[in-house]
């Protein structure tokens, strides 16, 4: 089916029903990042992400990889036997960057595309949520644009089986200096569906989101793949006072996750597409059930090169 889309801050699904009914599964992934291997390697150096884009076979790069692991992921959730109610792709579903220059553009172009190609088989809907590669580091009003006409709304709350789910765009928290307005608009959105979650009109409520507020630890210091302090405690302390019980996350390429004050729990989830650290290219299966959500990562069948 089509990659589904949210309009209005709002996303419909299949089975948007507000009741709770019974126990199912929901898959999450990240970074599936049509093109980065190509970004990373492309340029004569593995793990080297500078200066591909002035490479001049850049434009006519490719990401045999990334399709090959899409592909997998697509026919490993169509093949369960419990359907998962949905999948959530959580951020950088691209490599070429929006903002930077017309080569990336047109690469990105092409990438969007195959994504497409790739994902309308998925059984399921796939919900998408907006990483730093989908709107670049520094989001500017023309990248959230883009986004906004390629995927839909980039930030959006749906309900599933009774249970809520909130999707934020973590690059206004990362760096909103040229987006200042949309950033407070973002943020007093989402104390308004936090006043939801309070409200325990709903079973669980959880959030995705790209960028993890912090990658094993709350205290940890700050790296390059979590966010600072003092900031990061006040945005777990908000979402954990408003009964947030699961934060999904990606970005990292790698698993990790931890809990904060016993009661909420961060999780990171490594890639679909390529990896930086020792884990395989995998996802997440979610199993919800009424007083507990448990999870468990599955890595990718046939990912060998
Ligand atoms: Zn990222």
């Amino acid at each position: 089916m089509p990659v589904y889309r949210a309009k209005d801050g709002v996303l419909q699904l299949p089975d948007s029903s507000e009741e709770w009914k019974e126990g199912f599964t929901f898959i999450q992934a990240a970074d599936c990042q049509l093109g980065m291997t190509w970004s990373c390697r492309g340029a004569g150096g593995y793990g080297e992400n500078n200066g591909y884009q002035d490479n001049p076979e850049y434009e006519n790069s490719t990401w045999n990889h990334e399709i090959r692991w899409c592909n997998s992921f697509v026919s490993m959730v169509n093949k369960m036997e419990i359907k998962p109610k949905f999948a959530i792709m959580c951020g950088d579903i691209l490599d070429a960057w929006p903002n930077n220059g017309e080569v990336a553009l047109r690469v990105r172009d092409k990438q969007y595309v195959d994504f497409q190609k790739i994902f309308k088989e998925l059984d399921i809907p796939l919900v998408c949520v907006c990483g730093n590669h989908d709107v670049g580091n520094s989001p500017t009003e023309e990248t959230v644009d883009k986004y906004r006409s390629d995927f839909g709304d980039d930030w959006f709350s749906f309900v599933c089986n009774g249970v809520f789910c909130i999707v934020i765009n973590s690059q206004y928290y990362h760096d909103p200096q040229f987006v200042p307005e949309i950033a407070a608009e973002h943020d007093s959105w989402l104390d308004e569906q936090l006043k939801i979650a309070e409200s325990g009109k709903y079973k669980h409520s959880i959030l995705f989101q790209h960028i993890p507020w912090f990658l094993n630890a709350p205290d940890e210091p700050k790296v390059y793949y979590n966010f600072p302090q003092p900031f990061r405690e006040n945005m777990l302390k908000r979402l954990s006072d408003a009964g947030i019980s699961k934060i999904f996350c990606g970005h990292y390429h790698r698993n990790a996750g931890g809990w904060y004050n016993d009661k909420m729990e961060l999780i990171v989830t490594s890639a679909i597409g390529l990896q930086q650290g020792t884990d395989r290219n995998g996802f997440r299966v979610v199993s919800v059930a009424e007083k507990s959500i448990s999870h468990e990562y599955v890595e990718l069948d046939n990912i060998d090169e």
